[in-house]
């Protein structure tokens, strides 16, 4: 009698265990971008707990790669470009190894050393006509991660040329995310969403069971969501041009760079991808933009456990072979 007793209290405490869980959520700007960091939690305040730890996180990542940080491991290698090696922790290291594997990938399409371009396109609203083409042509001079030295041993990073310089605009906020969230799961966090700006990584489901859905922002309405889709485990990222570009005689210009050419990308509206992290979802939504529809879709094809949804400047919807095409047609 005693043990079915213990038995069924345990049930009891079980079924309310489950039942007090609740989903708290936190809206915030950290690396320059809008996160919102969601958890399971007991209460309330264990939740709130949980995501500041998450937040110190992202703020810590933040720190160390950042090239807007003066302080950060990135602006020490880029200020040593030309001069000299850079001891960097593992974390930047395999970091940036990673980087590069995208950029052998994608043929160079993506490319952490697109950064020495940025100062000829500037979408902050203070460009008024395309740039030269001879200032184009100059811009894309250091521009190469094939440049890049690597010192697996020593840990370090060498640009060798003056004026080289990286950066991880691409896929910082990724990283961010899957870190957040391993960091999360390692504190026995049951189930959550980080979600920088519609790159994100879920783990487990809402506190009801159900899962976690992510909305596709419809590029030609962006206030509307254009499908939901459950996202289980994984990770999505979407590059678009509807949010950074620039306009010149009609014709728009996104913000993302062909770091061959020196020219922003044209052809795709949107690009999102879905992945197991965040990081590689990141980094290839950005890829496919330069690649264009065709041979983007083509490489997401040779990647196992890799899919893409693209929406092309005729508004016609394009995917990868494992992506069925009426999720979409609704
Ligand atoms: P967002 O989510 O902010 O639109 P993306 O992940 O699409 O960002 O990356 C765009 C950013 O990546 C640009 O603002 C720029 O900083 C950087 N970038 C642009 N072109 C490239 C490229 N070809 N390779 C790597 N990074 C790039
Ligand atoms: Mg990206």
């Amino acid at each position: 009698m005693k043990i079915l007793l213990s038995a069924l209290l345990m049930v009891f405490f079980h079924a309310k265990a489950q039942e007090d869980l609740v989903n708290v959520s936190q809206v915030l700007k950290l690396m320059g971008t809008r996160f919102e960091i969601t958890v399971v939690a007991q209460n309330e305040e264990i939740g709130y707990i949980n995501i500041n730890e998450a937040i110190s996180e992202i703020k810590r990542i933040e720190k160390l790669i950042s090239s807007w940080d003066e302080g950060s491991e990135t602006s020490k290698i880029n200020r040593n470009a030309g001069i000299r090696p850079v001891v960097v922790s593992r974390e930047l290291f395999g970091l940036i190894q990673r980087a590069i594997g995208i950029s052998k990938i994608t043929d160079g399409a993506f490319d952490i050393s697109y950064a020495s371009i940025d100062s000829v396109w500037k979408f902050n609203g203070e460009m008024t006509k395309m740039p030269s083409p001879e200032a184009i042509r100059e811009s894309v001079q250091k521009v190469g991660y094939g440049k890049i030295v690597l010192d697996q041993t020593k840990s370090t990073v060498f640009l060798p040329e003056k004026g080289m310089k990286i950066a991880f605009g691409a896929l910082g906020k990724g990283y961010a995310a899957d870190r957040a969230k391993a960091l999360l799961v390692s504190k026995e966090v049951i189930g959550g969403i980080i979600n920088a700006s519609g790159d994100l990584t879920t783990w487990g489901t809402k506190y009801s069971g159900e899962k976690w859905m992510v909305g596709i922002t419809n590029p030609l309405d962006k206030t509307k969501v254009f499908s939901w889709l459950p996202v289980i485990e994984s990770a999505v990222a979407t590059s678009g041009n509807y949010e950074k570009f620039l306009l010149f005689k009609g014709q728009k210009y996104s913000h993302i760079i062909d770091p061959r050419t020196g020219y922003p990308t044209q052809g795709i509206q949107s690009a999102t991808v879905f992945a197991k992290n965040a990081e590689l979802c990141d980094a290839l939504a950005t890829a496919v933009f330069v690649m264009g529809k065709d041979a983007g879709v083509h490489l997401i094809n040779q990647l196992d456990g890799v899919e893409v949804v693209l929406i092309d400047d005729d508004n016609k919807i394009l995917t990868s072979s494992g992506i069925l095409l009426d999720t979409f047609e609704k």
